[in-house]
């Protein structure tokens, strides 16, 4: 399946393939047109809303307002039945009555119609009751107060009850001010409350001056004529802006004016200023028999609560794009991101894949191609999963028989298993089931524990030496074991057979006398002990195992007079290839001097050394005799002195080195006189008995390096090197003297002829002989008892 097909969209929409600037852009894009949009429904809601609000205010205060004016239209005609109802009204009572209505009204007063006639006993009247003078007055051109000029009536005021501590204009005629007549009429004439025109109040502070007077006929019965009037002085300000919130807090801004004034003064205004709404809504209100346009406008402070949303909406709509649009780049560019390593991993993957299938194939081949060893997996119970070729050759059994049906210790030979468990859980200090016997590593038994026989499928054992390890999958989690046999039958056979031919070889060289050995000698001049058997040790008295780390140590025991003769021997037999035969001395430390004999036959090794294989034997004994035989061969056995071999050999020796160097050399021959008298008259044994005692009294007088030999018979020669012939002479005297100058036991005197004979340079040994036999015969011829010198015509 392809990935694209079920890949997702970023957020149900945006495709992968779409740029994350681009993403970002529009979604930035239409966030700010959706802002925008919200921005401007929401104002114009915003501005339903004001309006609704401005309206609700207006009708409020609007109700408001007509409420009050209708009171004060009331109160005024409570006052008025009041009047209509007494038949006389005391200043007192006017006073009780009027004081409660004084509620947002500055005055109530009553003036009575007072006409022409009337006036002076009015004024006398009120004068007396008032205690003080009145007077009806009206406003001279100045402004003041002054007596009413002569009219026909008058209405002025009587009583008064006002809110304002100014003085009540008493006695101010009504009549003398054309809008004040004008309302007095008209409330005359309709028989109703009548509102005057705006007017600038009397007797009211300034700032609540601008008012109206709405006045009530009080008449005795409704067709007659109205006998006073009773009016209530309305401060418009007063009236209007009392109870109300103040200017600095009013959301409204109130204009009232008279309809019915042609000059449309205007009558209240509110000091606040107007905001900057365009709001505006006009009432009317009606108070008598006039109408007034109330007008409304929305105030600064209606402003301040009402700030228009916009800008802030557009400011939070256009951040929370920004905003977006930054996340949707960074989702965007990372989910990219994301996928393009996704998609890269998977590539590994896949790679991963196909490698892990060619070693798998291959771990398969070589599993199958170890043909010679058995390869086994099991799972976590012990139950085989893998069975190569190896392991169907070597037990008999089927991959079908094996795989998935049986355990690694149905291969093994039970009682085995169980021995080994058993003795397992001892060393182990745990127990140990047979099932794991095999798979549990004792690193001190490695070896013993390795092997393991095992049943073929024909039930035959055979004899295996097995490695066994655990077997972990990718997260080291423990998921089988895995065995490997490898069949050792022939092995142990041959290891057998091996070991019993070291051990004969072993006994054999323990029986051999001397050593046998093994040695090379490498071209980089290492000598080497390949093998020494236990024989070597008696022979050097060097421990084997040392030798053959060291062979140098064998050079230590031999004699240091031989060392380097023996060393000789062996360069040559390695160089020739020749058979090495040598017999030398060793000193050794505990017994001592001994001769040995070794023998070697050489081989060439193929790295270009010699390979030895020899035995050394003590021939020490054998010397002796040799030496003892040696010295029989040269010791005549009557005398004890040498033969006439040994005399020979000295003789040809010393002449052979008298021709290498010169020096002096003599011969001394000398024979017994008539000595087989001696045999004849004393018998056999006499006769030897001379001989020994010849012999005695000679050697005595015989320096040590003079060799002195019996030449046979009764015949003897000395050998005397470095001496010339006139020194051997008088030596010979001397051994004349020795013999005939005592008589030997039992035979009387003993005479010896002798015959001095001294070497000649390039004379050989048989001329010398000859001139001492000849001397010896001359000093025969000469009747014997003598020493004869040589002839030097021989
Ligand atoms: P001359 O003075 O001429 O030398 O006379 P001679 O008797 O000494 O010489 P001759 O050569 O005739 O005799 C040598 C004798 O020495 C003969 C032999 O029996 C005797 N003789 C040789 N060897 C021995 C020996 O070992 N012991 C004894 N007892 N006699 C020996
Ligand atoms: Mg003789
Ligand atoms: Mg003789």
């Amino acid at each position: 399946m392809p990935m694209q097909a079920v890949r997702p969209k970023i957020l149900g929409f945006i495709s992968e393939q779409a740029s994350a600037w681009l993403v970002a852009l529009v979604v930035l894009l239409a966030g700010c047109a959706l802002t925008v949009i919200v921005a401007w429904v929401t104002a114009d809601l915003y501005q339903q809303q004001i309006r609704q609000r401005f309206q609700l205010l207006v009708n409020e205060r609007y109700t408001r307002l007509q409420e009050r004016f209708d009171d004060q239209e009331q109160r005024l005609v409570s006052l008025q039945r009041f009047f209509v109802n007494s038949s006389e009204v005391s200043r007192a009572e006017f006073d009780g009555f009027a004081q409660p209505l004084l509620l947002r009204t500055h005055a109530y007063a009553w003036a009575p119609r007072i006409y022409r006639d009337q006036r002076s006993g009015f004024e006398q009247e009120i004068s007396r009751q008032r205690g003080r003078p009145f007077a009806i007055r009206e406003l001279n051109a100045s402004g003041k107060l002054a007596p009413a000029s002569e009219r026909d009536e008058y209405v002025p005021v009587l009583y008064s009850q006002t809110q304002s501590l100014l003085v009540s204009p008493l006695g101010f005629d009504l009549l003398a001010q054309p809008l004040r007549r004008s309302v007095l009429e008209r409330a005359q004439k309709s028989g109703k409350p009548a509102v005057s025109q705006p007017m600038q109040l009397v007797g009211v502070e300034p700032a609540y001056a601008a008012g109206v007077l709405l006045v009530a006929p009080v008449s005795k019965s409704n067709d007659l004529q109205p006998y006073g009037f009773v009016m209530a002085v309305i401060s418009m300000r007063q009236l209007v802006a009392d109870g109300l919130p103040k200017a600095d807090r009013d959301n409204l801004v109130m204009q009232i004016v008279d309809t019915s004034d042609t000059q449309q003064r205007v009558l209240y205004t509110s000091s606040n200023a107007p905001g900057s709404t365009d709001l505006t809504a006009a009432r009317r209100l009606t108070l008598g028999d006039h109408v007034y346009a109330l007008t409304l406008r929305a105030s600064q402070v209606f402003d301040r609560p009402n700030h228009s949303s916009k800008s802030t909406i557009l400011g939070m709509g256009g951040l929370l794009s920004v905003l977006l649009s930054a996340l949707l780049y960074v989702l965007v560019s990372q989910r990219q991101r994301a996928l393009k390593l996704v998609e890269q991993r998977t590539a590994q993957l896949r790679g991963r894949e196909q490698e892990l299938r060619g070693a798998h194939g291959q771990l398969r081949s070589v599993l199958n191609a170890a043909t010679q060893v058995a390869i086994i997996a099991t799972d976590l119970r012990g139950v085989i999963n893998t069975f190569n070729a190896g392991a169907e050759r070597m037990l008999g059994y089927t991959p079908e028989q094996v795989l998935g049906r049986m355990t690694l210790e149905s291969l093994h030979l039970a009682s085995e298993l169980d021995a080994r468990a058993a003795s397992l859980s001892v060393t182990l200090g745990k127990r140990i089931p047979p099932s794991q016997a095999m798979l549990v590593e004792v690193p001190d038994k490695l070896h013993e524990a390795r092997e393991w026989t095992l049943l073929r499928e024909n039930g035959s054992p055979f004899t295996v030496n097995m490695l066994g390890t655990v077997l972990l999958d990718d997260y080291g989690l423990w998921i089988g074991h895995l065995a490997i046999y490898v069949d050792v039958t022939e092995q142990k056979r041959a290891y057998e057979a091996l070991a019993a031919r070291d051990r004969l070889l072993k006994k054999l060289s323990s029986h051999v006398p001397g050593g046998i050995f093994q040695f090379t000698l490498e071209p980089q001049d290492n000598w080497r002990f390949i093998y020494a058997s236990d024989g070597m040790r008696d022979i050097y008295e060097i421990e084997p195992g040392l030798l053959q780390q060291d062979a140098s140590k064998v050079f230590e025991r031999i004699h240091p007079q031989d060392a380097e003769r023996v060393r000789a021997s062996i360069r040559l037999s390695s160089l020739q290839l020749s058979h090495w035969r040598e017999e030398y001395r060793v000193l050794l430390p505990q017994r001592g001097l001994r001769w040995i004999r070794g023998e070697a036959t050489p081989e060439e090794l193929p790295s270009g050394g010699t390979l030895w294989h020899g035995y050394v034997s003590d021939i020490s004994d054998l010397k002796r005799v040799e030496e003892e035989l040696r010295a029989l061969s040269i010791t005549d056995s009557l005398t004890g002195i040498h033969n006439r071999r040994y005399f020979h050999d000295r003789l040809k020796a010393e002449t052979l080195r008298l021709n290498r160097a010169s020096g002096a050399l003599s011969l001394i021959m000398l024979d017994i006189d008539h000595f087989k008298r001696i045999n004849d008259q004393h018998g056999h044994g006499a006769g030897d008995g001379v001989l020994q005692e010849v012999c005695r009294r000679i050697a005595l007088r015989l320096r040590r390096t003079d060799v002195f030999c019996r030449l046979g018979g009764e015949e003897f020669g000395v050998l005397c090197p470095t001496t010339d012939g006139e020194q051997a002479y008088g030596v010979a005297l001397e051994l004349w003297q020795s013999l005939r100058g005592e008589p030997m036991h039992s035979v009387g005197v003993v005479t010896a002829s002798f015959g001095v004979a001294s070497w000649r340079v390039d004379e050989g040994v048989d001329g010398l002989l000859l001139r001492a036999d000849s001397a010896v015969y001359a000093a025969k011829q000469a009747g014997r008892d003598r020493v004869e010198a040589e002839r030097l015509w021989v």
